[in-house]
């Protein structure tokens, strides 16, 4: 008998099965780059079919995300995506980052708003800025030649005043000319079907790509849900009861949690996964291999 596993590893074998994407961020350090770049040529082997860094909204680490993306793209083959946040700026000098992310060969933009400055209690466009996202978008799209990403809150924005407002939100962005939206971090599975049934009632059909987070320390990240309103399930939280300073123990448990999730999606017929590494590449490898997705360049020598 076959399992739903079962269909589901077969799919990952099945090289037109499922496609894979990975985040970082820039990081602070020269020290930090080195890493993050043997990050990238660990996870190039498993042919993703982008790699995005993230664009940091307050000013201070657009200079390294530009400078992450150079030295990414000149030490490997990935397909980059760079992130593009439009708070505090305006439209002139968002779309001078978006040019030199063309000139540097970046094509894909993870357009977004980005996030309400602390200490500033709602958000508010630059006068000069871009709106949003869907405001951004369309202006990307003015400008021209680039593959268009966006986010989506299964589990709604936190600003957004309702589920309703947030799907016209989530339309807005595609009807402005976004390829896709990748999700926020989720960890129950149902979370992420029902919000695909508002979606499709809402009339939005363009590709929506989950976005799985990799725990590398479980009471870290439930801090960081806490910020997102993600909600994290009693099961998950008994999966890691315990386990707090035991890295090994827990990178073990994460890498099974990501790898179910993942399946029993692929099983309902998700065919992207899009991974928030958060700059490491050992769960995302054993992830990946998990799923029996092989990297391609030892497939190449092997051959
Ligand atoms: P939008 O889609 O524009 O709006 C989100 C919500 O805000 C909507 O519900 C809407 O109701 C409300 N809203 C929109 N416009 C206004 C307005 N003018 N006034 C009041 N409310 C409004 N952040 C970064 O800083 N850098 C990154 O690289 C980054 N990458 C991300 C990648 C992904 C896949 C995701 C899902 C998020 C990422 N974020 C990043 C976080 C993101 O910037 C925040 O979630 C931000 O608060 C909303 O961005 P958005 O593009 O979803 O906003």
């Amino acid at each position: 008998m076959t399992t739903l596993s079962q269909n589901a590893f077969n799919v990952a074998r099945d090289p037109g099965g499922f496609t894979i994407s990975f985040e970082a961020f820039p990081p602070m350090s020269e020290a930090g780059q080195g890493k993050l770049l043997d990050v990238a040529k660990n996870l190039e082997d498993f042919d993703p079919a982008f790699f995005s860094v993230t664009y940091g909204a307050g000013g201070g680490t657009q200079e390294r995300t530009l400078n992450t993306l150079a030295d990414i793209s000149q030490k490997t083959g990935h397909n980059l995506a760079g992130h593009l946040t439009c708070v505090g700026a305006t439209k002139e000098q968002t779309n001078a980052v978006a040019e030199q992310y063309r000139k540097m060969g970046v094509k894909h933009i993870v357009a977004l708003r980005g996030d309400t400055p602390d200490g500033v209690d709602q958000y508010q466009p630059h006068p000069g800025g871009y709106k949003n996202a869907a405001d951004l978008v369309a202006g990307l799209k003015e400008i021209g030649g680039f593959d268009i990403s966006v986010g989506a809150y299964p589990e709604s924005h936190p600003d957004s005043p309702s589920r309703n407002a947030d799907l016209d939100n989530l339309k807005a962005k595609f009807d402005a000319g976004a390829d896709r939206a990748i999700t926020q971090f989720f960890f129950d599975n149902h979370v992420f079907y029902d919000f695909m049934d508002s979606v499709q009632d809402h009339g939005i059909t363009g590709p929506i790509v989950p976005g799985i987070l990799l725990i590398h320390d479980f009471w870290k990240v439930k801090r960081f849900a806490k910020m997102c309103q993600t909600d994290v399930p009693d099961w998950l939280e008994a999966r890691f009861a315990g386990l707090q300073g035991d890295t090994a123990a827990q990178q073990l448990v994460a890498v099974s949690v990501a790898v179910e999730q993942v399946l029993e999606m692929a099983a309902s017929g998700v065919r992207h996964f899009h991974f928030y590494t958060m700059n490491k590449s050992d769960l995302a490898v054993a992830v990946c291999r998990s799923l029996g997705l092989k990297p391609a360049r030892n497939m190449r020598s092997v051959a």
